[in-house]
C-alpha cells in the first residue's frame, strides 16, 4: 500500500497520455494507457527504448495493438514487454 505514486506521463508504446503507477518494490512501472491497457516495463527496458533503442512506428503499432488484445481477450492485465519486443523483432524483421 505504501510507496505508490500516480502521475500522468506518455505511453512509452503509442506515446498516448497515460497513467503510470510507481512502486518502490518493483523496479520499473506499471502503465494503464487508454489504447493498450495495462502492462508493465522494467525501467532499464524503460530506459533503453526511451534513450537507445527507440521504437519504431511500426513495432509501436504492432505492441501496442498486441498488448490491447491481450487485455481485452485474455483478461492479462501485466504484459512484460522486453520478451513481446524480440518476438516481434523475430516475427517483422527480415533483415
Ligand atoms: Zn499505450
Amino acid at each position: 500500500m505504501k510507496d505508490i505514486s500516480m502521475s500522468k506521463k506518455l505511453c512509452p508504446i503509442c506515446k498516448c497520455e497515460a497513467q503510470f503507477l510507481s512502486e518502490e518494490s518493483f523496479d520499473g512501472e506499471k502503465i494503464n494507457c487508454p489504447k493498450c491497457g495495462s502492462f508493465s516495463i522494467s525501467g532499464s527496458y524503460l530506459a533503453d527504448i526511451e534513450n537507445h533503442n527507440p521504437l519504431q512506428n511500426e513495432e509501436r503499432n504492432k505492441l501496442s495493438s498486441w498488448i490491447s488484445e491481450q487485455n481485452i481477450v485474455f483478461g492479462v492485465t501485466r504484459v512484460s514487454i522486453k520478451p513481446l519486443i524480440k518476438y516481434i523483432n523475430l516475427c517483422y524483421n527480415t533483415t
